[in-house]
């Protein structure tokens, strides 16, 4: 081609496609069933047999694209209900995002906290978060970009979870540690019983010496108890932390936690966003931090979280709350990309009969990070509308 033939493309404007817009948004209440029965120190979340209650979130555009959000509706971990989190998406947070781009993450977000405003530290998180993962899909799909690369871009191709044993006697929790003999990790939930969890402890660990013990006692435990459960099970050099130890309102006493023992101290259900870990960090009240892409209200506010955790010297942990294949995806998209101290801990295939989606690689404790556009998987939409709850 000579100069002048290279011209005429030169001077031709660039056909820019017409910007998709958000056309609908749509919250299905359901249904989704356990495989295996979970119990947390604050109670059952789940029989095996029956159902947890979900939210999906359905996002579709101008053109066509349909972006897939999820959340779980988990009243006795944070306040929000199957029926608070539906009307809270479409009261309110559908008429912030309709007609406007999926690109505008930051725009949705500052008006999601202007509408909705956290009070102390969230307003409406999961609602939030289911929102704000269907919108990323479609960002994701718009611009051809999986979500890792959108969230600054994976540092890893696999990600390795950590798996959950739900409390039971300790025998059957060392059998279960067994079973799963390719998992490297293990978050052993206690009940704030200390001669009783000790012998947990110590059973999973004859069982499996080989693994990392991440232990949550998901609030259940009250300050001498806790004392005496320390005591317990100073010196297994296999524990590696305990999260949430107390009330998820008691910072002093994850303080007074952290003055009683060297093993570092984790907060959870006690730190919901970036102010959160800021005032907990100023206290000295906690070395680690778990993130949930829920809790954060998505994953910009995980990151947010992080950024503040690490410039205040404490480390990250990741997990989630029994999310299905849509939630689960979200989040191995953004663990990709971070540097945690233990592998995540991402239970849905653990408990769920079934994650509802295509095109995500997991390999018992192996999540292959997607690569494809926005979440990079195929929802079965069916499963889910034949799971709806109805009424709500
Ligand atoms: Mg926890």
């Amino acid at each position: 081609m000579n100069r002048r033939q290279f011209l005429p493309l030169l001077a031709a404007p660039l056909a820019a496609a017409p910007e998709d817009k958000i056309r609908s948004v749509e919250a299905i209440p359901a249904r989704v069933p356990y495989r295996s029965t979970f119990v947390i120190g604050r109670g059952l979340v789940a029989t095996a047999g029956q159902a947890g209650q979900y939210v999906y979130v359905r996002v579709e555009t101008a053109q066509g694209r349909v972006g897939w959000g999820e959340t779980i509706a988990l009243p006795g971990w944070s306040y929000e209900t199957v029926d608070s989190i539906c009307s809270t998406v479409r009261k309110y947070l559908a008429p912030i995002v309709t007609g406007r781009s999926p690109l505008e993450q930051a725009w949705f977000a500052k008006q999601f906290d202007e509408v909705l405003t956290p009070a102390i530290s969230q307003g409406f998180p999961f609602a939030k978060s289911a929102v704000a993962i269907a919108t990323l899909d479609l960002a994701g799909q718009i611009t051809g970009q999986p979500l890792h690369r959108l969230l600054g871009g994976k540092i890893r191709n696999t990600v390795e979870l950590s798996f959950a044993l739900s409390i039971d006697a300790p025998e059957a929790m060392a059998e279960a540690a067994k079973f799963h003999d390719t998992v490297k990790c293990f978050k052993l939930k206690v009940s704030g019983d200390p001669e009783l969890d000790a012998r947990r402890v110590r059973a999973v660990v004859a069982a499996r010496p080989d693994t990392q013990i991440w232990l949550d006692a998901n609030q259940s435990y009250r300050p001498l108890r806790l004392e005496a459960f320390l005591e317990a099970i100073k010196g297994i050099p296999q524990v590696r932390c305990l999260e949430q130890p107390v009330p998820s309102v008691d910072w002093l006493g994850m303080k007074r936690a952290r003055s009683k023992t060297s093993m570092p101290i984790a907060v959870d259900e006690g730190c919901f966003s970036s102010y959160d870990v800021a005032r907990l960090a100023r206290m000295e009240a906690c070395d680690l931090v778990v993130l949930k892409v829920a809790k954060s209200a998505g994953p910009f506010g995980c990151q947010k979280s992080a950024a503040v955790a690490e410039a205040n010297g404490l480390g990250l942990l990741g997990s989630g709350l029994t999310e299905g294949g849509i939630g689960l995806a979200a989040s191995v998209h953004l663990y990709s990309t971070m540097d945690l101290l233990l592998p995540p801990e991402l239970n849905g295939p653990k408990f769920l009969t079934s994650l509802w989606v295509e095109g995500l690689d997991v390999k018992t404790n192996i999540v292959t990070v997607p690569d494809a556009p926005g979440l990079g998987i195929r929802v079965d939409e069916k499963a889910i509308r034949a799971h709806r709850i109805e009424g709500v």
